[in-house]
């Protein structure tokens, strides 16, 4: 169950930030950062280095000097060339170094959002509590970094996968062999083979070939793993020399097996268009 998002608290303001923290290799660093939105709980930013999943970092705010320490959900937009946007909980929601007050909670509005999520590794579903930044991640990158008490370690995790893959094909028989089914398929196939740019979130690209092309997703060849629910952003077709628009959709169907093709179906109706368009 995909929850409601909500936007009834959320200020869209910039302020100028600065994100401290220890790198991987136990390094610290100081980054410029600004703000895109805020809300009591957590807030979007725009940072000039990539942060870690799960990390704690601290933001200062360059305007009043107040500083706090959030901890960093999961990209909200993919890494290019270093810099991405990211979505951070705040670790003392009472800090409030924003020097904003936000309106008390109606006791009718739940703070948080419930979501059945699925485990990519070990494909246990659980239904959970979904902050609202939490949300975000799952709407763009498609994945949050969660403790998996069956596989005993922080795992990937994306929405259950009825809810995303809804439309699209849900195995590999069912993608391929269209004629057996043809009632369930949304949308004409067709074989296909141009080459694409294929993006995820974490600062990975591929340029690859599609297999088969529809009006809502395309299925293509790749040695990356991708897992279910993924958000990745697609250009198709690709031609370095040309600026395109990328397509933003969740993965539908991956195989393990190497050079497996992958299927992504559009999200919504105006990406279907930049597909399957041109
Ligand atoms: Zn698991």
């Amino acid at each position: 169950m995909q929850p409601e998002r909500r936007h009834s608290d959320r200020v869209m303001l910039t302020i100028p930030l600065s994100v401290s923290g220890v790198d991987s290799q136990g390094r610290p660093f100081e980054a410029d950062a600004r703000t895109i939105s805020l809300n009591r709980n957590g807030l979007l930013i725009e940072a000039a280095r990539p942060l870690r999943l799960g990390q704690v970092v601290r933001l200062t705010n360059q305007l009043g000097r107040r500083t706090a320490e959030f901890r960093v959900v999961g990209p909200v937009a993919p890494l290019v060339e270093g810099a991405g946007q990211w979505a951070l909980e705040a670790l003392e929601p009472d800090s409030n170094i924003w020097g904003i007050k936000f309106p008390p909670l109606a006791a009718s509005e739940p703070q948080e959002a419930r979501g059945i999520l699925e485990c990519r590794l070990c494909h246990a579903v659980i239904l959970m509590r979904v902050s609202q930044m939490e949300a975000e991640v799952l709407a763009t990158s498609g994945l949050l970094s969660k403790h998996c008490a069956a596989c005993g370690r922080e795992t990937p995790w994306s929405y259950a996968e009825k809810h995303i893959a809804m439309g699209a094909p849900t195995d590999e028989t069912e993608m391929f062999d269209a004629a057996s089914q043809p009632s369930r398929r949304k949308h004409e196939r067709v074989s296909l083979q141009l080459p694409i740019l294929v993006r995820d979130f974490y600062g990975g690209a591929e340029i690859t070939r599609s297999e088969n092309i529809s009006k809502g997703g395309l299925c293509f060849a790749s040695d990356v793993v991708y897992h279910v629910g993924q958000g990745l952003r697609v250009v198709c077709p690709y031609n370095p020399a040309s600026q395109a628009i990328e397509t933003s959709a969740p993965a539908a169907t991956t195989c393990p097996r190497s050079n497996a093709p992958s299927a992504v179906p559009d999200s919504t109706a105006p990406t279907t268009q930049s597909v399957t368009g041109r």
